[in-house]
């Protein structure tokens, strides 16, 4: 679960990382009433979506007087944040962070996340700050410094001097860092986070260190323990059929293709997309339906796929372990029969009860393509969804 970047910086404070001092506005009106309250002139209005780039995109301004706060304002709420990371519907603007300005001296990157290879929590960390840490990663990836806490020990005094001197910090700014970074830890593991990012982490004209961007992402699975975080989820920022899915005990997630796809086991439907790529498809989706799933699930889950109204064909993958295959062929029949579906679908059934569940979709007066062999009903799925 993502969440927003003043909710984020007030989690920072609370584990003492210092954030520019702000407050957030959800109407014009209050933008308004805000600056007469808050003394200066000078403030920074930053729209608050689950998205970064809203600098590139309009999205943070310095605004100098309460007219065009106003005005800036009455442009943002209501409307959707289109950034790169947001895809090109964008997201709803809803909150407004007024913050002071920060007299930048320098940006750098820092962020905290697992590294499944070290088994490890590892900060990254770059004196490129402020940019798309991607593209540095991938173009200068000498300036990437990651440190690796290691479990047992715990972050060691001379790993944040090491990374503070590498940055080129001193003086105060060596402590002020290493305080950064426990509280980064502090936050992560008492929260259950997934990744904390930092970016920009700016270093002030007079020395001092403030996050001035914030990005916490936290492990669903470990939500139900953490009431204060949970109440912090904003649904109009998330995929609506994303969130049905988890209602339903799906794992879903939206892609940009036309090409549905129905798979049980994350494995699974990793290497199904792959193949319908490889075809020359594109995948709309990522579903997997779960291990022991029954046919109400399968018809649930068809649903799902079918209400992306530029879908053209769907491919379902089922390989039978726990799950029995005439089970899911009978979810996939309700489904088809309850909702009139009129384009292509392709099956592949293997496994448990395989037969069984072919024999039940070729009796059927539905047009499905029954397909064992996953290379073919990839081929077939992505020459029926070019056809449509
Ligand atoms: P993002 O584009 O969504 O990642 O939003 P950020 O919060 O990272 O802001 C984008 C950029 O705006 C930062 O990298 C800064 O360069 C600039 N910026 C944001 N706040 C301030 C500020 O208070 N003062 C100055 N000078 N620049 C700012
Ligand atoms: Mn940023």
């Amino acid at each position: 679960m993502n969440i927003h970047e003043y909710q984020a910086k007030q989690l920072f404070n609370t584990y003492g990382i210092a954030t520019p001092f702000g407050k957030v506005a959800r109407s014009p009106g209050q933008v308004e009433h805000l600056f007469e309250e808050l003394s200066g002139s000078r403030w920074v209005i930053k729209a608050q979506v689950h998205a970064g780039g809203r600098g590139q995109a309009g999205g943070v301004k310095l605004i100098e007087t309460s007219q065009d706060a106003v005005d800036l304002a009455e442009k943002l709420f209501g409307s959707q944040l289109v950034t790169k990371q947001t895809g090109e519907k964008g997201l709803p603007v809803e909150s407004l962070l007024i913050e002071e300005p920060s007299d930048i001296k320098q940006e750098f990157y820092l962020s905290l996340l697992v590294d499944r290879s070290t088994e490890s929590l590892v900060f990254i960390a770059s004196a490129a700050g402020g940019m798309d840490i991607e593209a540095v990663a991938e173009e200068t990836p000498e300036k990437i410094l990651t440190t690796v806490v290691n479990p047992a020990a715990g972050l060691q005094p001379y790993q944040c001097r090491k990374l503070a001197y590498a940055l080129k910090l001193s003086g105060s700014q060596v402590r002020e860092l290493e305080k950064i970074m426990r509280g980064m830890i502090s936050l992560f593991q008492e929260k259950d986070a997934s990744l904390i990012e930092i970016n920009p982490l700016i270093e002030t004209a007079s020395g001092d260190l403030f996050a001035l961007d914030a990005k916490i992402n936290f492990d669903d699975n470990a939500l139900d323990l953490h009431a204060d975080i949970s109440e912090l989820r904003d649904p109009a920022q998330e995929d609506e059929k994303e969130n049905q899915a988890q209602h339903i005990g799906l794992n879903y997630i939206s892609l940009d293709g036309n090409i549905g796809c129905m798979v049980n086991g994350a494995g699974l439907a990793m290497a199904t997309m792959d193949l319908v790529k490889l075809k020359g498809g594109e995948p709309a989706n990522f579903l997997d339906v779960g291990g022991g799933t029954t046919a109400d699930k399968v018809s649930q889950a068809f649903k799902l796929i079918l209400s992306d109204g530029g879908i053209k064909a769907v491919l379902v993958n089922i390989f039978g372990g726990i799950v029995r295959c005439d089970v899911i062929a009978q979810g996939i029949l309700q489904a088809v029969k309850d909702i009139n579906v009129s384009i292509p679908i392709v099956i592949r059934l293997e496994g448990t009860n395989a037969e069984e569940g072919l024999k039940l979709l070729n009796e059927s007066d539905l047009s499905v393509v029954a397909a064992e062999d996953l290379e073919y009903a990839t081929e077939k799925v992505v020459e029926l969804a070019r056809s449509e």
